[in-house]
């Protein structure tokens, strides 16, 4: 699993959730302005995704990729292969929040998702910052699918 670490701009929020379905720490909020954007992209060593032009051109600690394309496949295509990553960990991350998620026991999802989602996955794992619940299999392997990577 690779160490890179992203910062979306407001303009390629999809393509963070993307990155995140990968494994990758794709941080984004359409909160942030430029200034925290840069802030936190030299903080955190984060390579700054966006489709601004001027955003692309200032300083900061790491590298910028300027997305030339609008569509989210094109764009998530463009940062895996001017980065040369092929690794993915998928289903480690929460797709809301970019938080890691955590293992849990299937005994403790019986609960919280839906039977039939129980009774056919094996495997689950929750958010520890928005506590939803993923499994294995669905979400993430469907997007993938759609991808064709
Ligand atoms: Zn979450």
């Amino acid at each position: 699993m690779t160490e890179m670490k992203f910062i979306a701009d407001v303009m390629v929020g999809k393509l963070a959730r993307w990155l995140r379905v990968l494994g990758f720490d794709a941080a984004y909020s359409n909160q942030y302005d430029d200034d925290e954007i840069i802030r936190r992209a030299n903080a955190d060593h984060r390579v700054i995704l966006t489709r601004d032009t001027r955003l692309a051109a200032r300083k900061h600690n790491g590298r910028c990729l300027l997305i030339d394309s609008g569509d989210y496949r094109e764009q998530l295509r463009q940062v895996l292969g001017l980065l040369g990553l092929k690794d993915f960990n998928v289903f480690s991350r929460c797709l809301e929040c970019n938080a890691v998620l955590e293992d849990i026991d299937r005994e403790s999802a019986f609960e919280k998702v839906p039977a039939y989602v129980y009774l056919t996955h094996e495997r689950f794992a929750r958010c520890p910052s928005c506590e939803r619940i993923y499994w294995h299999g669905t979400h993430a392997e469907e997007m993938l699918k759609q991808l064709r990577l």
